[in-house]
């Protein structure tokens, strides 16, 4: 997608504090962490949101799914961390390229619902 920003950190044309690429995703630091450990990960290929995918992107899913706890482990968060996905508008997602939140590194996150 053109003007979509994490493709442009995909293709390399905006930087990012990159801490994990493979051929089908990508982690970069977030740009405005809400704690000491805040990174996303997303796929490469553009999927405007969760909602967005289909029984194609099964596997790519599992894959993020699967690298979350290991890149938050890498990150220093071991004992634990949060993982969110904000859906569309009313999810309050704002950029439009499917994303985990990766939020960690303190002591304990206050439940949220
Ligand atoms: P959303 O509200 O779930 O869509 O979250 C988007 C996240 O992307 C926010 O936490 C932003 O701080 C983050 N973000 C936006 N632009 C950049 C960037 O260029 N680099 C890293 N993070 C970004």
């Amino acid at each position: 997608m053109e003007d979509c920003i994490f493709c442009k950190i995909v293709r390399g044309e905006i930087p990012a504090r990159k801490i994990h690429e493979d051929e089908d995703t990508l982690a970069f630091l977030d740009i405005h962490p809400v704690a000491p450990v805040h990174f996303l990960l997303i796929p490469k290929q553009h999927i405007e949101s969760l909602s967005e995918t289909d029984s194609a992107h099964q596997q790519l899913l599992g894959k993020m799914m699967w690298l979350a706890p290991r890149l938050a482990a890498a990150q220093g968060c071991q004992d634990g961390f949060r993982a969110i996905i904000n859906n569309g508008r009313i999810g309050g997602q704002e950029v439009p390229h499917l994303h985990i939140h990766i939020i960690g590194g303190k002591n304990r996150l206050p439940a949220m619902i």
